[in-house]
């Protein structure tokens, strides 16, 4: 009997290590795959080009956006997001599971859409690590993590329109969590 793939919406204030568990969470079970998002925003060092995100001028996602090509797009500190819909029909249509990993605007839009999903909100322990990690990952100005600590307040605000919350203290069993999610996820009567 085969199901239709599981869209897994995962949000986090950014800092809390989002990319880093996805990553881990998609490397360590079959048939889970990472939505690569587009954005106008400038790779950092190491970013690669289609493979963490795909870097696109402003314009051509404005273009993109009115083609409504995009399940969700969203305006996160003064750059443009998008999750391109294509891709993420045609494997949800073959059985593959899908993560995306995007703002609290961004679900919220899904979720308004009554777009079937799984939510899931990760967590920092606490501001002051996220503010630490934040400076750890030396990816941005000051000026820039000020801004991000203070999103990361109202973020949190959103916890209880998610379906489950993971706490990012010890990465090893933040990961062992979101893995248990999609795990029983697929277990789930009613999928089929
Ligand atoms: P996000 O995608 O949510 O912005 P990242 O995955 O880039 O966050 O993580 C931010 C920084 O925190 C990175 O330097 C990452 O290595 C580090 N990090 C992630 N998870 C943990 C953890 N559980 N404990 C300590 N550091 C972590
Ligand atoms: P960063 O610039 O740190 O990679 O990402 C900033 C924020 O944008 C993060 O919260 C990240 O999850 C979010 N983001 C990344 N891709 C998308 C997307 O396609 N749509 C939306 N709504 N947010 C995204």
């Amino acid at each position: 009997m085969k199901r239709k793939g599981i869209l897994f919406i995962i949000s986090a204030p950014s800092g809390s290590g989002k990319t880093t568990l996805c990553n881990k969470l998609v490397d360590s079970l079959k048939d889970l795959n990472r939505s690569i998002s587009m954005t106008t925003r400038p790779p950092r060092s190491g970013e690669r080009d289609g493979i963490d995100y795909i870097f696109i001028e402003k314009e051509e996602f404005l273009k993109r956006k009115k083609k409504n090509e995009f399940l969700e797009w969203a305006r996160v500190f003064d750059e443009y997001y998008g999750t391109p819909k294509k891709y993420i029909t045609h494997l949800i249509s073959k059985g593959q599971d899908v993560v995306l990993s995007i703002d609290v605007q961004g679900a919220m839009k899904t979720r308004k859409l009554k777009t079937r999903a799984v939510y899931i909100f990760i967590m920092p322990p606490s501001m002051s690590q996220l503010k630490e990690r934040l400076i750890s990952r030396s990816t941005d100005t000051k000026k820039a993590i000020a801004k991000r600590l203070g999103i990361a307040k109202k973020e949190l605000s959103y916890l209880s329109k998610y379906d489950y919350v993971v706490v990012n203290d010890v990465l090893a069993s933040a990961l062992e969590n979101l893995r248990s999610i999609v795990i029983a996820e697929r277990c789930r009567t009613g999928r089929r």
